[in-house]
């Protein structure tokens, strides 16, 4: 329940300026690929064509095959209950502890307090911050605060997982421990898109690589290794990383 297809996808806004042109492409289910380019290259239009959050001018977007941009208000919500999002600026509540904001999404369901609870601390165990509960965003790290925006993002179990620069903010480190966060949960099936202009990191992955320019897909990267946990290093520290994949 996590395929993607777009089909000859054109964004183009009032002022004529085409933030994507004609762009085809497909994502399997369970898949992770890395959406890259240069700022202003089309990766926030692509993710918001996807959380129906902007409709394209030309083309379709399907998701398991129905075409999103045709969905009706009313159907949104449910829609948007199928995809978990990362921001760059995590977006929590200040005034909320840890684990109100992990269970916003959940409360919209309307799932029952026993249930939040079960799969609040679910979703903190997978990111590493049980315990932290009761803080309150301030009192984390900006790397803890990543990982809350995350486990919110995975705590109504999404088919599919968007990221738009998620690590813009972190060090080199923190980078690859969030990378390896999103392909632990595509390991267990989540369709993964990752927007994200750090080229170095990215290509120590390994994994499937859209690269946009102008709008345009210029490059289709098929990944080298199946996902797996990310053992390397980003750039500042040039460990050579086929030794290691075993050609996947
Ligand atoms: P990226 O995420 O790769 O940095 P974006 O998808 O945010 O790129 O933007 C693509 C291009 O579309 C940018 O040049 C941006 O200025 C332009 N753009 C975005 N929204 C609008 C809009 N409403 N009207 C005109 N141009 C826009």
């Amino acid at each position: 329940m996590g395929h993607i297809a777009l089909q000859h996808v054109t964004r183009r806004f009032e002022n004529g300026y085409e933030a994507l042109s004609d762009v085809s492409v497909e994502f399997a289910e369970g898949s992770m690929t890395f959406l890259t380019g240069h700022s202003g290259a089309g990766k926030s239009t692509f993710l918001k064509l996807l959380l129906r959050a902007d409709r394209p001018t030309r083309g379709k977007v399907l998701v398991n095959d129905v075409d999103i941009a045709k969905l009706p208000e009313q159907r949104l919500p449910r829609y948007r209950q199928n995809l978990g999002v990362v921001f760059q600026d995590h977006h929590l509540l200040d005034h909320r502890t840890v684990f109100e904001n992990v269970a916003i999404p959940l409360r919209v369901m309307g799932l029952r307090e026993r249930e939040v609870g079960r799969r609040v601390r679910a979703s903190l165990t997978q990111v590493e911050l049980l315990g932290k509960e009761r803080l309150f965003p301030r009192h984390l790290s900006t790397g803890e605060q990543q990982r809350v925006g995350i486990a919110r993002a995975v705590v109504t179990r999404p088919k599919i997982l968007l990221a738009d620069e998620p690590t813009g903010n972190l060090d080199p480190d923190l980078s690859i421990h969030i990378m390896n966060l999103f392909a632990r949960f595509n390991q267990v099936g989540t369709t993964v898109l990752v927007a994200s202009h750090d080229v170095n990191l990215i290509e120590s992955m390994g994994l499937r690589m859209l690269h946009l320019e102008h709008g345009q897909v210029v490059d289709d990267r098929a990944a080298i290794r199946s996902v797996g946990e990310i053992t390397g290093t980003p750039a500042d520290d040039p460990v050579d990383q086929s030794a290691e994949h075993g050609g996947g």
